[in-house]
């Protein structure tokens, strides 16, 4: 059954007492602002710490639900102990940006189903999600294009700024966490106003990936020689899943811990196998690896894109490699 939206506002000097009411029942994950301008998603401490105005954080919140190094278990002998790090109380991933929320559905798709990883579900299920819509997107965003923002996402609650106050859209399900007496019930002119704010977030977008597109025209032997190998790009991906295992263990008590941290495809050693096999040897076939991951080996299996077009990835590659440049390369403009 589909779940009713309670239309709701609240002054925008009132945020921060509703995230103190917030607070007393629930570990709040919120941007905060480290630095002149970069922003962060962290578990705070005050609410005088969330910082509201930001394009988006330097790192999506993937990491409070698939971190970046974790414990899995600890062994001694053939005994197993202590399966994993634990989340405790109920938590609220606050200001989430539309984009960042698709990417956790997409990390859904890997985790859920098929095979289930309990630490990554825990938390997910553990997790409100209060997303923060975009009003100002920035010159790499692409997510209109795979209808992954700048609005739209599947959180339990979506809040877009109307410039004095919030606009705040609920499902009946999380009434409780806008039933405060700061929090009003919107007007008629609330929701004209948030759909025109909507529609300017959207129109502000004008980078387009195009979709369906033959991986194999595409000139990503040649994209690849500028690329230094960093593993930034996927590194900071919301929607990139691989992990490497390793122990940390003392063999003369025959006991020790299994943790297990980020890996990229970019890495030399990522398909480098246990008898010196190395399926990716070349740095051009780990680059091809990524683009048909996300382009085209994901969507065959589960129906869309592996990308939610936040453009972290364009923004931060230290050579200028640019994601949606390299899709949308058309034979007729070659430069190579
Ligand atoms: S961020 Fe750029 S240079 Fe680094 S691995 Fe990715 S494409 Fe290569
Ligand atoms: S734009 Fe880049 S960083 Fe963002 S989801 Fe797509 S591939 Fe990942």
């Amino acid at each position: 059954m589909q779940n009713k939206i309670i239309k709701k506002v609240i002054k925008k000097d009132k945020i921060k007492n509703w995230i103190n009411e917030l607070m007393k029942n629930y570990k709040v994950i919120a941007p905060v602002k480290e630095g002149d301008e970069d922003v962060f998603f962290r578990i705070i401490k005050s609410a005088d710490d969330v910082c509201m105005d930001f394009q988006n954080t330097v790192l999506s919140p993937k990491e409070f639900f698939f971190p970046k190094s974790e414990k899995i278990f600890e062994f001694e002998g053939d005994e197993i102990s202590d399966s994993g790090s634990k989340i405790g109380r109920k938590r609220i991933l606050f200001g989430a940006r539309p984009c960042d929320v698709h990417g956790l559905t997409i990390l859904d798709n890997v985790y859920k189903g098929e095979f289930n990883d309990p630490y990554y579900l825990q938390r997910r299920e553990n997790t409100t999600i209060i997303s923060l819509a975009c009003s100002e997107p920035d010159e790499n965003c692409f997510c209109k294009s795979l209808g992954t923002g700048p609005v739209l996402c599947d959180a339990d609650i979506i809040i877009t700024d109307l410039g004095d106050r919030y606009f705040i859209e609920a499902k009946t399900d999380d009434v409780n966490l806008v039933n405060f007496d700061i929090i009003k019930e919107a007007a008629p002119g609330d929701v004209e106003l948030k759909d025109i704010k909507q529609k300017e977030s959207e129109d502000k977008i004008t980078r387009a990936i195009e979709l369906n597109k033959n991986l194999d025209d595409l000139h990503l032997e040649a994209e690849s020689r500028k690329c230094l190998g960093c593993g930034c790009c996927t590194y900071i991906c919301p929607t990139c899943t691989c992990f490497d295992v390793s122990d940390e263990s003392m063999i003369s008590k025959q006991k020790g811990k299994r943790f297990r941290c980020w890996d990229s495809c970019m890495f030399p050693s990522f398909a480098l196998l246990a008898g010196g096999e190395n399926t990716r040897e070349e740095k051009s076939d780990r680059f091809k690896q990524r683009f048909y991951h996300k382009f085209k080996y994901y969507p065959e299996k589960y129906g869309k894109v592996m990308c939610v077009g936040c453009g972290r990835c364009t923004r931060k590659c230290p050579v200028n490699t640019d994601v949606v440049k390299i899709i949308n390369y058309n034979k007729l403009d070659c430069n190579y």
